[in-house]
């Protein structure tokens, strides 16, 4: 669980928790396509709860089990709420720009699609969303041309832009407040570039957002370090 946010100095962001994280699917044409999905005519939201958020920046503590795979994204952290809002409220309740990882159980995942059952539980889970510290969004120029990646043990797995986006971050988020109402302290994840793949215990991960900040994180999976053992 996350008590409270962080900005990337280091302060606590004090004035509210952490809330749910809308989350897009399907918002990379490429990304749609490696998973054999049609690209969508109008985003595929779900929801993570609160309870799925940790700190990016600590040690992830996977449980054993299924898969999991990471997905790479870019997190805006909501600060005004926002209900059937405008391109300039939005503009307004965006407080952060950090990213996270919507760690998704693939073959669970897999499994509920085929069923048309909803995904919450390979999506859901404690732990299913790392995220790391924010950014003000005043430093970056342009919120529509924003670069990001995910590495693992020093390769770059996930490269993406916003300008690759399906759905811009502003519209999507427009689009959103149209269903549910977004609160300060909820994040919206705006989906995962092509590139997303499976965690295994000991993998170093290091997320770049633009020029302006890296943060590194280490997998932990329980039982991995024992079981890596028994095979040497
Ligand atoms: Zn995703």
């Amino acid at each position: 669980m996350l008590d409270q946010y962080r900005m990337l100095d280091g302060s606590a962001v004090a004035r509210f928790v952490p809330g749910k994280v809308v989350c897009v699917g399907r918002n990379y044409a490429a990304h749609a396509r490696e998973l054999n999905n049609p690209v969508p005519d109008e985003p595929v939201l779900f929801i993570k709860p609160a309870s799925a958020l940790v700190d990016f920046t600590k040690p992830l503590q996977l449980p054993q089990g299924e898969a999991i795979h990471y997905e790479a994204e870019l997190a805006v952290l909501i600060t005004q709420p926002l209900t059937m809002a405008t391109e300039d409220q939005v503009l307004q309740a965006i407080g952060g720009i950090g990213l996270a990882l919507d760690l998704t159980k693939r073959a669970l995942q897999s499994r509920l699609k085929a069923k048309s059952l909803p995904w919450e539980l390979a999506k859901g889970f404690d732990g299913a969303c790392p995220v790391t510290p924010f950014v003000e969004p005043g430093r970056f120029e342009d919120l529509g041309n924003l670069a990001f990646s995910l590495w693992i043990d020093g390769e770059t797995r996930q490269r993406g832009n916003t300008s690759e986006m399906l759905f811009p971050v502003v519209p999507l988020i427009q689009h959103i407040s149209k269903h549910f109402t977004l609160l300060p302290g909820d994040l919206v994840l705006t989906g995962t570039p092509e590139g997303v793949g499976e965690l295994e215990h000991g993998m170093r991960l290091r997320l770049d957002l633009a020029s302006v900040c890296q943060f590194s994180s280490e997998v932990t999976i329980e039982g991995g370090g024992s079981s890596l053992q028994n095979k040497g």
